[in-house]
């Protein structure tokens, strides 16, 4: 007997133009690891600053190459020549513009983007100056695309601990403008981030928002000093907290405290994948412990970290983790919401997108494909 199936019923897969059509939520991604190759030529030519390369798709080849080298501090040395270009109020706006606008086109609805106001200081700007002009640029890209964003100013954590007050108070200065949070970021090993006690405790005395980068290159100490030291309300990666359970495949064994504090706790994780197999904070991307992390409760979130230095998008740190991990378009949307949820902007607003943007364009294109889950 034959059977006929009605094209209504046809259960389909997760496909890559599904995942690009979602609407999706950004916590992780760096002004100054996603410039468009494009436009670092041009600001270097305006500026008569020699490049390695002069064509926007062997530039962007050659930053990630650059990047894959399973090192974080190799990771990072890409960053001086994205900086370099980044130092006139003209520049930065003109970055955080199109930031947004390439968000956008990747449907991304909510990003919070993430940059060291002090590496942009070299040609005479003040710190004041380099935030107004990044806010400006991230304005300009909501008014064209809609997109809602957050602003989060970094320390870094080789640089001296009263630079990084500064900046803790820069943070809660512009708070009312676009700034939601405060993170320290650069290479972790040799630089625990409790020597930048004073900045955070500035920050909470003032009840702002903590992310830090940890556990990425270093064990989950690191994670422990971010959390119960610093107090951060959100981990940037994460990822060696592997170390602290005892798992079978995707099934844990036994959590340690920590883990359990945070997965108790709802503390969520901005991992990426691209960028942590490329530094070697993972091996591979099916060792990635995101995978584990997600089936067994943790708050995760996919991020990208570097567009340009990582050679992806959001849409395609999904598409490796339905490739990887067999995610459903489900788990996509639930990832989207838990994303939302852990944003730094307040809760009305979340709540707002959440019920007025991405459940209702998820239930959009859950009936144009029908999905299996
Ligand atoms: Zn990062």
């Amino acid at each position: 007997m034959q059977t006929t199936v009605e094209p209504a019923t046809v259960k389909t897969m997760v496909t890559d133009e599904m995942i690009r059509k979602a609407p999706k939520v950004e916590l992780h991604d760096h002004l100054d690891g996603g410039v468009r190759p494009s436009t670092i030529l041009d600001l270097a030519r305006e500026k008569r600053m020699e490049l390695p390369i002069d064509d926007p798709e062997s530039l962007a080849a050659w930053f990630h190459r650059g990047a894959d080298r399973k090192s974080l501090a190799l990771y990072l040395e890409g960053f001086a020549h994205t900086i370099a270009v980044m130092q006139t109020p003209e520049a930065l706006e003109r970055i955080a513009g199109e930031t947004v606008e390439d968000l956008a086109a990747d449907n991304v609805v909510y990003a919070e983007i993430r940059f060291a106001p002090i590496q942009h200081l070299k040609e005479g700007m003040n710190l004041e100056l380099v935030v107004e002009a990044v806010l400006r640029g991230l304005e300009r890209g909501k008014a064209a695309t809609g997109v809602e964003y957050g602003l989060i100013l970094c320390a870094m954590r080789d640089q001296d601990a009263a630079v990084s007050l500064e900046i803790a108070e820069l943070a809660v200065a512009y708070r009312e403008r676009g700034v939601v949070g405060f993170d320290i970021a650069g290479d972790e090993f040799g630089h625990p981030p409790k020597r930048h006690l004073d900045a955070f405790q500035y920050i909470r005395n003032r009840n702002f928002n903590i992310t830090i980068h940890a556990g990425e290159a270093f064990g989950p100490e690191s994670i422990w000093q971010a959390v119960q030291i610093c107090g951060a309300h959100r981990i940037g990666h994460g990822t060696r907290l592997i170390e602290d359970m005892v798992t079978h495949g995707t099934r844990i064994e036994k959590l340690g405290s920590l883990s359990n504090y945070l997965r108790d706790r709802r503390i969520p994780f901005e991992m990426c994948l691209s960028s942590n197999t490329q530094t070697g904070a993972a091996e591979s991307l099916d060792s990635h412990p995101f995978n584990i992390y997600y089936r067994n409760g943790f708050r995760v979130v996919l991020c990208t970290d570097n567009r340009l230095m990582s050679d992806t998008s959001l849409s395609h740190e999904f598409s490796l983790a339905v490739k990887h991990f067999n995610l459903t378009f489900r788990d996509i949307e639930k990832l989207t919401i838990n994303a939302m949820k852990s944003a730094f902007i307040h809760y009305d607003e979340r709540v707002r997108i959440i019920y007025d943007i991405l459940k209702p364009r998820y239930a959009k294109i859950r009936e144009e494909t029908n999905p299996y889950d």
